[in-house]
């Protein structure tokens, strides 16, 4: 028997009656993370890992009818045991465990195996079926490690400063932002964030993550507006 199956509204458990990322409006979406194509707005109830909570309300509003549990901690529903494991993707991302009848499924959302400092690093789910997504599983993609990839970011940024010049990382907002941010040297300069990127980064640090202080701007020197002046 099948615990999870495809319908045209998304992954959808029939034991307990769920969708998993659902991209339509449902009764119980069960939330993966906060990603834009995993949490979509206009569902009853929302069930998600307590530590993407705050995330959550960001994105899909304050309003939103949300139940929360801890990694790991299990639901009974309709006879049919859920639980939320790290995925290390981003802050709250987990896998979905799903038993009925002794047979296990997990969905993954996004996830990835290397542990980045900002959010629960990925668990392994012992399971009888698995289903994954993996946009860049492909072995045409080799990634350096991510220490390297600092580094030349650092060396760019330094050499960058000592010129004068200001440097400019273009991230999404929720996710890779807070990965650059915690992982850059914060000591080489004043950093600045985008708007958007800036009320992430507060939900982030509620959770404990490090994330560097957001240098003030330095209003007293911005320039006049020529109409001002007339
Ligand atoms: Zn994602």
């Amino acid at each position: 028997m099948d615990l999870i199956i495809a319908r045209p509204e998304g992954l959808y458990c029939t034991a307990g009656d769920f969708y998993i990322d659902p991209w339509r409006p449902v009764e119980r979406a069960v939330i993966t993370h906060g990603h834009g194509d995993h949490a979509r707005t206009g569902s009853q109830h929302y069930l998600s890992a307590a530590p993407g909570a705050g995330i959550l309300r960001a994105r899909l509003g304050e309003g939103i009818n949300l139940q929360t549990l801890a990694y790991g901690e299990r639901i009974d529903h309709h006879g049919v045991t859920l639980s939320f494991h790290p995925a290390g993707h981003v802050l709250g991302s987990a896998q979905v465990r799903v038993e009925y009848q002794g047979q296990v499924w997990v969905a993954s959302g996004d996830y990835k195996v290397e542990a980045d400092g900002t959010c629960e690093p990925f668990e392994p789910v012992r399971c009888h079926c698995f289903i994954t997504e993996s946009t860049f599983g492909l072995p045409i993609y080799r990634w350096q490690p991510q220490r390297e990839i600092f580094d030349e970011i650092n060396q760019w940024w330094r050499a960058n400063a000592q010129a004068g010049r200001a440097s400019v990382l273009f991230a999404y907002s929720f996710g890779k932002a807070q990965r650059i941010l915690h992982g850059i040297d914060a000591g080489i300069g004043p950093i600045l964030a985008h708007g958007s990127v800036e009320p992430l980064n507060r939900v982030y640090r509620e959770g404990g993550i490090y994330l560097p202080k957001r240098s003030t701007p330095p209003t007293s020197k911005r320039p006049t507006p020529c109409c001002a002046r007339h």
